[in-house]
């Protein structure tokens, strides 16, 4: 296992005086994530809710963004955007498949 010397933000107080030392953090579960940061024009829960699917699945692909959904069985990362009432899309959707490139920024 890779020790991580990054301590998340809400690290346990072990792991951040350890990472502050240049330790490496004690708990996987302290050790900082790769982050997903929607884009700041991102259509708001609101919006999305007046949308037909067709019309979500043309919005522009930096909104199209894995959302985990830890509740469901079984657990799976779906469309922050391709949703409707009693529809959700596995990420990637056809959107972020067919425009990969344009869904996140590095
Ligand atoms: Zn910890
Ligand atoms: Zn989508």
């Amino acid at each position: 296992m890779t020790e991580s010397r990054f301590a998340a933000k809400n690290a346990c107080g072990t792991c951040r005086s350890r990472t502050a030392d240049g330790k490496p953090v004690e708990h996987e579960e302290c050790a900082a994530r790769a982050q997903i940061v929607e884009a700041p024009d991102a259509p708001g829960y609101e919006d999305l809710a007046e949308m037909t699917l067709e019309h979500k699945a043309a919005l522009p692909a930096r909104f199209h963004v894995p959302v985990f959904e830890a509740l469901g069985s079984p657990q799976m990362w779906l469309c922050a955007v391709c949703w409707d009432e009693g529809t959700t899309s596995r990420w990637p959707c056809a959107t972020a498949s067919e425009k990969g490139a344009e869904v996140f920024t590095r």
